[in-house]
């Protein structure tokens, strides 16, 4: 079971911020900003390359639910940064689809994120 799924199924802890039947969102254990959050879909998906048709809904709600959570962490009106870093050459490094929540900062002057 890929690590995301352990913490999907509480055997490894997390600082989780929002959770609903889809979706969970927590703190990225290393953040690269002062609010950095990882929102990831309970069903696994390698990547963004294994999603299918009927994932498009499941997307769609992580999107939004990231923008619920930039409104409780209050950095939705100064804005914020989504990524989602795909295989090798993306850089991604969890092979369970997760949307990094980045923000806290004015990211292209203040921090840095490697893109
Ligand atoms: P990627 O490079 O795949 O886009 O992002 C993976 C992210 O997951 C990294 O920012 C990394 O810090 C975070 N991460 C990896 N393992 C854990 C963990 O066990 N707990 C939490 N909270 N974050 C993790
Ligand atoms: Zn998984």
């Amino acid at each position: 079971m890929c690590i995301f799924c352990k913490i999907i199924n509480k055997e490894i802890p997390a600082e989780i911020v929002f959770e609903d039947k889809d979706v969970l969102a927590f703190k990225d254990i290393h953040p690269i900003a002062p609010i950095h959050i990882l929102i990831i879909p309970k069903k696994h998906i390698d990547s963004i390359n294994d999603l299918e048709e009927r994932d498009i809904e499941l997307v769609g709600k992580m999107i939004f639910r990231a923008k619920e959570i930039a409104k409780s962490f209050d950095i939705f009106e100064k804005g914020y940064k989504l990524l989602i870093r795909t295989g090798e050459w993306g850089g991604q490094e969890v092979p369970h689809i997760h949307l990094h929540l980045i923000g806290g900062a004015k990211l292209s002057e203040d921090i840095r994120p490697i893109i």
